[in-house]
């Protein structure tokens, strides 16, 4: 987001969004433990999702050649000569009418009509990858109180296969608040009732949220959420399409949200249309669902990687799958007490390094030679170990 819309960070700053390092200020609980914190160059900013979307709308409408047409259903596609796209057909609430366009860009997220519309233009729709996780999310703010999870502002407790489906994360937002999200995979749902949301919070393998907001003061309902599956959409594969017409973000491909990835991969998108829009609008498609199917593919394997480790997900396992996940969960346990771990794996979570980083010789060696030793489910925030005297390099290795 930074790349494309230069200082925001500051504009998220300026409605009370709280900037932490994410290895140090968030903590991290799966399989037992929590990871080692460590200083480390890894920014992120809390602030709850309206802020979030106001101040990226904000910055949209700054743009001098943008105008934003609220309140419009999209209905569908129109075609121009040779097959290609000339614009869409939409309703404003006065009956359908046609806007042309030299390019049409379906951002309508997870629902997108465009495989429907491909068909009615006599093109085949892509093929679909789909990981079934079942899904379920209860969400509810809390105030939050200085002392609380030792200063620190960001806790999130990962499923663990194959029997831990339940998850959650403790995110602070601005005006002093806590989002709390308890999470449930396979049909290991969340309740949305006073009683059984604590009592779920109660049964994660750490009480540290429970601890939190079984005496804070609830600020909203709780709301659920529901997410069947994970859903790739692989027009990169495809060898017809129609000139005129892109898809991106969630219309291509939504992310199991429990890890974070939608807007981050939606933003590298952005950056690939720009980049193919370089070479003109001839063949745009092929060069632009290329380019971002290489940013998809690594937030896809991560994500579907994690829930493939679950026996009851369903969905296509490749060969790498048990391995690979085997690697992770060890790195995640040594990675109790090597915070060099701790930074290496969180900068694959948030994509700014690829997955292969975590298989580089020192990444290796730390991994098969570190001690796996007992940990205590509850936060104990140590002194913060920097990185040097962990005896990790910041660039090269990690
Ligand atoms: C519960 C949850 C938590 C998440 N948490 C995170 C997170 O922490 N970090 C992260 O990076 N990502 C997160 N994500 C993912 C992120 O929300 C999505 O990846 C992102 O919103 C995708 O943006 P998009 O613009 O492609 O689609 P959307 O945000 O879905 O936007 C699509 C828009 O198109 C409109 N639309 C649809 N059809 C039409 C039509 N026919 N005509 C006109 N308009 C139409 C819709 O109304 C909507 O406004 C989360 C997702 C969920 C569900």
């Amino acid at each position: 987001m930074q790349r494309l819309f230069p200082g925001i960070e500051q504009d998220f700053l300026g409605v009370g969004a709280i900037l932490i390092d994410a290895t140090n200020d968030a903590f991290w609980f799966q399989n037992g433990g929590y990871l080692a914190p460590s200083a480390s160059d890894l920014n992120g900013v809390c602030l709850s999702r309206p802020q979030l979307e106001a101040v990226v709308r904000s910055r949209v409408l700054r743009l001098p050649n943008v105008t934003i047409n609220a309140g419009v259903t999209v209905l569908g596609l129109t075609r121009a000569e040779n097959r290609s796209v000339g614009g869409v057909t939409l309703d404003r609430g006065e009956g359908a009418e046609t806007l042309t366009a030299d390019l049409v860009v379906d951002a309508s997220g997870r629902g997108s009509r465009t495989p429907a519309w491909l068909a009615q233009l006599g093109y085949r729709p892509p093929a679909v990858s789909e990981v079934k996780v079942n899904m379920a999310y209860a969400t509810r703010t809390y105030r939050r109180s200085p002392g609380d999870l030792d200063g620190g502002h960001l806790l999130l407790v990962a499923p663990q296969a194959p029997h831990q489906k339940r998850g959650a994360v403790l995110a602070a937002q601005e005006g002093n608040r806590w989002m709390v999200t308890l999470t449930g995979m396979l049909g290991d749902h969340p309740p949305v009732d006073d009683a059984g949301l604590l009592a779920f919070a109660r049964s994660l393998p750490t009480q540290d949220i429970y601890d939190i907001i079984a005496h804070a003061e609830p600020l909203s309902d709780i709301v659920p959420y529901r997410y069947p599956s994970s859903l790739r959409h692989h027009y990169e594969r495809l060898s017809a399409f129609p000139e005129g017409v892109v898809v991106i973000g969630d219309a291509i491909c939504s992310f199991n949200p429990i890890f974070g990835q939608g807007m981050t991969v939606a933003s590298l998108e952005a950056q690939a249309l720009q980049d193919s829009l370089e070479g003109g609008l001839q063949e745009l498609w092929k060069r632009f669902f290329r380019r971002a199917a290489k940013r998809i593919d690594i937030a896809w394997t991560l994500a579907a990687s994690a829930d493939l480790a679950f026996p009851e997900t369903l969905g296509t396992r490749g060969p790498a799958v048990k391995p690979i996940n085997a690697y992770i969960a060890r790195l995640l346990q040594v990675a109790r007490h090597d915070p060099g771990l701790t930074v290496a794996f969180h900068q694959v979570s948030n994509l700014i390094k690829p997955p292969s980083s975590l298989f580089s010789p020192n990444i290796l060696w730390r991994v098969g030679s570190g001690s796996i030793r007992g940990v205590s489910p509850h936060l104990n925030r140590e002194p913060c170990v920097p990185l040097a005297a962990a005896g990790a390099s910041r660039d090269v290795s990690l």
